[in-house]
């Protein structure tokens, strides 16, 4: 058996992480772990986990390191990530990227990809964005539309937006990428394991590159 690899999306929201990681978690066949979407489920379901995170979401701040590695690595320890798994939106902090690498690095293999894009197509690319309420495919008002208005394409399920997809607390969430987690970028750098991609192009460029990556 090949050795396990944890693939690790960097890049501020918008850049186009979870449009890459359902594609890239089909062909490499490894589960994709989204903290964002696992925080989501937990608010839906009302869990312990789910009303400590609802705070920090509504105003775009990050959720304690302690709450999001505990749930992630709850998550990791499945059966379904016994080759590894892509990780969409962790690690956000450098406390939470040592201790990822601490508790994994003996045991699987780790590639970042950094999604570098314009900041300017940031705002358009949020503020567009929708997804399945049902199954949680994401599309995009403008680049990527439904055949049919709020209806998916897939399960036919219905499109909404987020509710922190606002103009208000996105300006918050860049704010909190530029503090703590673009430094994750010299991090990686440092420890060998970064590969960039423009993430400022079409979909599917910005598949070729990642898949570059892999074969
Ligand atoms: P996302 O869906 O990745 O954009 O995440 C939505 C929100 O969930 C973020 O703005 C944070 O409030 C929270 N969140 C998700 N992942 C993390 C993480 N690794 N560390 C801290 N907060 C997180």
């Amino acid at each position: 058996m090949k050795n396990p690899v944890i693939v690790i999306l960097l890049g501020p929201p918008g850049s186009g992480k979870g449009t890459q990681a359902p594609e890239l978690s089909q062909r490499l066949k490894l589960p994709h772990i989204s903290t964002g979407d696992l925080f989501r489920e937990n608010i839906k379901n009302q869990t312990p986990i789910g009303v400590v995170a609802k705070k920090y979401m509504d105003q775009g701040q990050l959720v304690p390191d302690d709450v999001v590695l505990n749930m992630l690595f709850d998550r990791l320890s499945k059966q379904d990530c016994q080759n590894g798994a892509i990780l969409d939106g962790v690690p956000r902090t450098v406390n939470q990227a040592e201790e990822i690498t601490k508790k994994l690095s003996s045991k699987v293999s780790l590639k970042v990809l950094q999604f570098s894009i314009d900041p300017e197509l940031l705002t358009e690319r949020i503020c567009g964005r929708i997804g399945c309420k049902s199954c949680g495919r994401p599309y995009h008002k403008k680049y990527n539309p439904p055949k049919i208005s709020g209806v998916c394409d897939f399960c036919n399920g219905t499109l909404i937006q987020r509710a922190d997809d606002t103009e208000e607390v996105l300006r918050e969430r860049l704010k909190a990428y530029e503090d703590l987690t673009a430094p994750l970028i010299d991090y990686y750098q440092k420890i060998g394991v970064l590969k960039t991609v423009n993430a400022s192009v079409s979909k599917e460029l910005v598949l070729e590159q990642v898949l570059k990556y892999f074969y």
